[in-house]
C-alpha cells in the first residue's frame, strides 16, 4: 500500500505542489500618479532635479513622450480610474468626481458609500469605497490571476486617488483624514487598521509638518523657470494677504489638517506612509507580484491655488523629486533593483491661467457656470413658460429634468438640440455644445468630439456638454475667482501627461508614438502575463516592449 502511495506522496512533496507558484512578473509594481502633473514640468524644472528621482526614471527608464487622455472630463476620479481600467468613463462609469446619477436620482460623490464605515476614523470622510467603479482594474486582474495571493494597496491623500487605482478587490486603500490628521480606510477593506498603520498614525507626523513655515528649497530668486513670487495669477492661503514665501503654516493651519494637502510636505507624508505599507505588508517580499498604487495629491491642490507658473508649484516638484528618490532607494534596498516595476503618470494636466494668457495677448477668458445657468433658465422660461426642465450643471454638462419632460410629452432630443444651438450663439467662450442624444447616436471620429463621446456615460453624464473654447474656463480661485488653474477640457493642456517606466524588464529609451492613457493598463497586463481589465479599450504600448 505504502509503495503504491509513494509516487503520489513524492509528487505532493514536490515544490510545485507545496507552495503556490509566482507569476512571471516582477516582485512589485509601483504605480505612481502625480496629480495635475504636466509633461513640461519635467523639462522646465529638470535642471534642478537630483539623480535619483524623476531623472532616474528618465535616464534609466523609458519615457513615452506623447501620451494623452482620450476623453473629457479630464478630472481626478476619471483619470485615476482610466489609468488602471484601461478604458474611459463611458465604460468604467467614473464620469466625474461627482455626478448626477440618473439611476439613484441624486448627485453622488464618486467614492462615497453609505453602506460602509470609516476604519481608523469616523464620519463621512471614512465612508468611501470603489462600489461605483463598473469594470475591473489591472490590479483586480492581478488578484484574479493569483487567486488573491498578490497584495494590492492604494495610498493617497485623496480618497479617490487611493481607492479607484486599487480596484474593488484590493486588500486596502488608505487616505488622509483632514479632521484627525490620520491615515484611514473603510469597512469595504478591513475591520481594523493594521498595527503598522496604527503605529504610523501614532507618530503624529501631520502635526510635526505644520510646525514650520514653508520656505523655498533654494533662494527664491533662483526660480527663474517660474514667474515672480508675487503675481496676480495666484490665490493666497486663507489668512494671507499676498501669495508669497515664506508661508507661515503654524499661523495658517487652523483646527483641521486641510493645510497638509496643500503643501509639499503632504507628498512627503504620502511617501512615508507608502514606505510604511511596503514594510508593514511585506510587499514585494516573494515571487508573487504585489501592486502598490501611490497618488501624490498635494501637487493638485497647490497647482489649483497657485497655477502652472508659480514658484510654489516649482518648489513642490523639486521637493517631490527628493521624495521619489527616497522611495526608489527604499525599494532598491527592500525589494531589489530591477525586481520592481515603476510607472509614473498624471491624472490630467492643467491650463494656463486665462488672465495670464490675456496679459500675453493670447486668447482666453472666463465664463462662469452661474451665468450659463441663468441664461438657460431665462431661455426655458421664454420657450416653455418655466425653467423647471433645468436641473443643474455638473462637470460642464447641463442636466435636464428628463422625468418632467416625459410626463409633459416634450421631446428630449429636440429640446437638447434647440438649447445647444441657442447656447452656441450667445457665448463666445463656448466652442461648442454637444447633445447627449447625438453622442449616443452618432459616431464621432474627429476634432475633440470623439473624446467627449468616450467620456459620456448614458446615465451618469448630462444632456448637454459645454465645450469651453481653448484657454477658457468657468471661475477659479482667489477673491476675483480668477486665480490659479483648473482642468476638465478635451484640449492638450489638460490631456497631455507624462508617462515614465522604470525597473523590471524596462530598457532605457524614449518614444514619440501617439499613446492613449488607456494603454497603460493593457501594457502592464501584457508584462505580467495576465488578462486585461474586463472593459479595456486601450492597446499595448509596443515601443516599450520592443
Ligand atoms: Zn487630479
Amino acid at each position: 500500500m505504502v509503495n503504491r502511495l509513494l509516487p503520489i506522496l513524492l509528487l505532493l512533496a514536490h515544490p510545485l505542489y507545496a507552495q503556490p507558484q509566482g507569476n512571471a512578473g516582477p516582485r512589485l509594481v509601483v504605480g505612481i500618479v502625480v496629480d495635475q502633473m504636466r509633461p513640461d514640468y519635467l523639462t522646465r524644472y529638470g535642471s534642478r532635479f537630483g539623480n535619483d528621482g524623476f531623472s532616474r526614471l528618465m535616464q534609466e527608464g523609458h519615457q513615452c513622450k506623447n501620451v494623452n487622455y482620450n476623453y473629457a472630463p479630464t478630472t481626478t476620479a476619471p483619470g485615476h480610474a482610466s489609468i488602471y481600467t484601461g478604458t474611459t468613463p463611458a465604460i468604467h462609469g467614473i464620469a466625474g468626481n461627482d455626478w448626477f446619477d440618473r439611476h439613484e436620482g441624486r448627485s453622488v460623490y464618486c467614492t462615497f458609500d453609505s453602506t460602509v464605515q470609516g476604519v481608523g476614523g469616523t464620519g463621512r470622510e471614512g465612508q468611501m469605497s470603489p462600489a461605483r467603479l463598473l469594470t475591473t482594474t489591472v490590479t483586480d486582474q492581478l488578484k484574479l490571476a493569483t487567486r488573491s495571493r498578490s497584495k494590492v494597496i492604494g495610498v493617497s491623500l485623496k480618497d479617490r486617488g487611493a481607492i479607484l487605482p486599487a480596484g474593488r478587490s484590493a486588500d486596502a486603500a488608505y487616505w488622509f483624514d483632514i479632521k484627525s490628521g490620520n491615515w484611514i480606510s473603510s469597512t469595504w477593506y478591513m475591520k481594523t487598521m493594521p498595527e503598522w498603520a496604527k503605529t504610523f498614525n501614532e507618530r503624529r507626523l501631520s502635526d510635526q509638518l505644520l510646525t514650520t513655515a514653508w520656505n523655498t528649497l533654494y533662494p527664491v530668486e533662483t526660480y527663474v523657470n517660474s514667474d515672480d513670487d508675487d503675481t496676480p495669477y495666484e490665490a493666497t492661503f486663507t489668512g494671507e494677504t499676498s501669495p508669497v514665501f515664506p508661508h507661515n503654516l503654524p499661523a495658517l493651519r487652523g483646527s483641521s489638517y486641510d493645510l497638509v494637502r496643500k503643501i509639499p510636505a503632504g507628498n512627503t507624508l504620502t511617501k512615508d506612509f507608502a514606505i510604511a505599507s511596503i514594510a508593514g505588508e511585506k510587499l514585494g517580499a516573494d515571487s508573487i507580484t504585489d501592486f502598490l498604487c501611490i497618488s501624490f495629491s498635494a501637487t493638485d491642490y497647490i497647482g489649483h491655488q497657485f497655477g502652472a507658473r508659480a514658484v510654489e508649484t516649482e518648489d513642490t516638484y523639486l521637493r517631490l523629486d527628493r521624495d521619489l528618490a527616497d522611495l526608489f532607494r527604499f525599494l532598491d534596498e527592500r525589494v531589489g533593483k530591477n525586481q520592481y516595476l515603476v510607472f509614473l503618470t498624471a491624472d490630467h494636466g492643467c491650463m494656463e491661467n486665462p488672465k495670464y494668457l490675456k496679459d500675453l495677448k493670447l486668447n482666453g477668458g472666463f465664463l462662469d457656470n452661474l451665468t450659463v445657468e441663468d441664461t438657460i433658465k431665462a431661455w426655458l422660461t421664454r420657450q416653455a413658460g418655466n425653467s423647471r426642465y433645468f436641473k443643474g450643471i455638473f462637470n460642464d454638462q447641463v442636466l435636464l429634468n428628463e422625468e418632467t419632460l416625459r410626463i409633459e410629452g416634450r421631446d428630449l432630443c429636440k429640446m437638447e438640440t434647440e438649447m445647444a444651438s441657442y447656447l452656441r450663439s450667445v457665448f463666445p467662450g463656448l466652442h461648442d455644445v454637444l447633445t447627449g442624444c447625438d453622442l449616443e447616436r452618432e459616431a464621432y471620429h474627429q476634432l475633440f468630439k470623439d473624446k467627449i463621446q468616450r467620456g459620456h456615460h448614458p446615465t451618469r453624464s448630462g444632456h448637454l456638454w459645454l465645450v469651453y473654447s481653448p484657454g477658457w474656463t468657468d471661475s477659479l480661485y482667489g477673491k476675483d475667482r480668477q486665480c490659479g488653474t483648473t482642468h476638465h477640457s478635451p484640449f492638450p493642456y489638460d490631456t497631455h501627461v507624462p508617462l515614465l517606466w522604470y525597473g523590471w524588464k524596462i530598457k532605457p529609451g524614449s518614444d514619440h508614438q501617439a499613446t492613449d492613457i488607456t494603454d497603460i493598463a493593457p501594457t502592464i497586463s501584457f508584462m505580467l502575463d495576465i488578462p486585461q481589465p474586463n472593459g479595456c479599450t486601450g492597446k499595448v504600448i509596443g515601443s516599450l516592449l520592443r
